[in-house]
C-alpha cells in the first residue's frame, strides 16, 4: 500500500509541483491550502507524513505543528520555509518538525527528504535501527557520505578516497552551498594555522572531481569560484 502524504501549502504552483513529483514517486497525496484545513485534514486522513509550509493563511505552520503535537498526533513533519521567512530552526524542531527545507528547492530533493524521514520514522522502533538512525548521512546529488563510518558513495558505488580527500569532501558537504577559501579548507582539513601552500587544496579538489564529476572540466558538484575558492553544491 502506498504511503499517504499531506501537503499544506498556499502557493498553488508549489503545491502542484510537489503533488506531481510525490505521486510520481509512488505516494498518495492530499493537499490543503491553509493551516486550519491542513490541521483538519491531518486529523481525518492521518497521513504518514506532512509537508507543511511555514507561512500560511489562517494558521501558520508553527501553530499547526504545535496543535498536532498537543493532539498527540505523531505524524512526521517536513517544514517548508522561504529564505526570507523569519524561521527559527530550533523553535520549529522544538515544536515538533522533523526536518525543514528552504525554498527554492528541487522537487527531487523533497522526495529524497520525505523518503529519508519515513525511513527514519519506520526504523525508530528497535534499538538497532535507532543506532542506525543516529549515523550522520550527508547527501548531495548522487553523492552519499557517512562521516562516522568513513564511507562515501557515488551513484551508490563506494568511492575510493584517501583520508584527506574524504575529510575535504565531508567539510565541503557540511558547508554545502557556501564558498570556502583555500585558506579555510587548508586550516579545516589540514589543520594549518599558518598560511601554507594552498596548491595542496587544488590538487585534492581535482582528485575529488575525478571521482564524482562526469566532466571534470565542467564540474557540477565542486565549483571553482574565481578569486575566492570552492563551493560544493547540489547539481542542477
Ligand atoms: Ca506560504
Amino acid at each position: 500500500m502506498s504511503q499517504k502524504l499531506l501537503v499544506v501549502e498556499d502557493e498553488i504552483s508549489i503545491s502542484t509541483l510537489l503533488q506531481f513529483n510525490l505521486e510520481q514517486a509512488g505516494f498518495q497525496v492530499v493537499t490543503a491550502m491553509d493551516g486550519k484545513s491542513g490541521l483538519k485534514k491531518a486529523e481525518s486522513v492521518v497521513p504518514d507524513l506532512i509537508i507543511l509550509d511555514l507561512m500560511l493563511p489562517e494558521m501558520d505552520g508553527l501553530e499547526v505543528c504545535k496543535e498536532l503535537r498537543l493532539k498527540k498526533l505523531n505524524i512526521p513533519i517536513l517544514m517548508l520555509t522561504a529564505k526570507d521567512d523569519e524561521f527559527d530552526k530550533v523553535l520549529g524542531l522544538e515544536l515538533g518538525a522533523d526536518d525543514y527545507m528552504t525554498k527554492p528547492f528541487s522537487p527531487r530533493e523533497v522526495v529524497a527528504r520525505v523518503k529519508a524521514i519515513l525511513r527514519r520514522t519506520a526504523a525508530a522502533g528497535t534499538e538497532f535501527e535507532k543506532q542506525k538512525e543516529e549515523v550522520e548521512h550527508l547527501r548531495i546529488g548522487e553523492v552519499d557520505i557517512y562521516p562516522e563510518n568513513y564511507e562515501a558513495y557515488f551513484k551508490e558505488k563506494a568511492l575510493e578516497l584517501t583520508p584527506k580527500e574524504f575529510e575535504l569532501l565531508v567539510y565541503l558537504a557540511r558547508h554545502k552551498g557556501r564558498v570556502l577559501s583555500r585558506e579555510q579548507l587548508l586550516s579545516a582539513v589540514w589543520n594549518y594555522d599558518f598560511v601554507g601552500d594552498t596548491r595542496i587544496v587544488d590538487v585534492h579538489i581535482s582528485h575529488l572531481r575525478e571521482k564524482i564529476e562526469a566532466n571534470t572540466r565542467k564540474p557540477i558538484y565542486i565549483k571553482t569560484i574565481r578569486g575566492l575558492g570552492y563551493k560544493l553544491e547540489e547539481p542542477q
